[in-house]
């Protein structure tokens, strides 16, 4: 049941030390799971690029597939999945980015884009910016124009965004929090 007093961020649910200790690990399912939070997150995420101003959203997995999927739905753009290595069947173009122990790859379709397609990129959360920083790379690599990284959290104090800025892009986000 919706209540109409909760904002988003009194949606969104804090496990503390998980997946490991230190981590305060903000779930965003309580705010799916809420009819009336999910509305108005995908609204806000919407609300700059409505009138055209995108051919295509980019999701990055997995929650960025929920919240990319309901956007790309909502401005009638395309939707383009970023996914871990090895998921998707046709031809890819991949990007490395280092993790905090180690490397990882994120792939998307080679074909999922034609040059100078404008592309709102949409994930659920920015940190380090290490995720968004090698999608935005990956869609560039082909010819994407980036139109904007839409978040529903930032986490300032990890620097994600202004890493993102200081690479031409344009970063929005719903809701900050504090800390890790
Ligand atoms: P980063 O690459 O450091 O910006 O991390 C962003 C990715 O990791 C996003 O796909 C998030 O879903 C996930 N993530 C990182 N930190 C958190 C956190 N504190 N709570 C929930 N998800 C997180």
């Amino acid at each position: 049941m919706t209540d109409p007093s909760k904002s988003l961020r009194d949606l969104i649910r804090t496990i503390p030390d998980y997946p490991k200790p230190g981590i305060m690990f903000r779930d965003i399912t309580t705010l799916l799971g809420d009819a009336g939070g999910f509305r108005r997150a995908v609204d806000e995420l919407v609300h700059p690029y409505a009138g055209g101003r995108a051919d295509k959203v980019a999701g990055i997995e997995a929650r960025g597939f929920i919240l990319g999927g309901a956007v790309a739905h909502q401005l009638s753009a395309g939707f383009v999945p970023i996914r871990k290595k090895g998921k998707l069947p046709h031809a890819t173009v991949r990007v490395s980015y280092l993790l905090e122990y180690g490397e990882d790859e994120i792939e998307m379709h080679a074909d999922a884009l034609v040059r100078g397609e404008r592309v709102v990129l949409v994930d659920d959360l920015i940190a380090t910016g290490g995720t968004a920083t090698a999608a935005v790379k990956l869609l560039r690599q082909i010819g994407a124009e980036i139109v904007a990284a839409c978040f529903v959290i930032d986490l300032p104090e990890l620097g994600g965004a202004e890493k993102l800025r200081a690479d031409g892009v344009e970063v929005r986000s719903l809701i900050s929090f504090e800390g890790h």
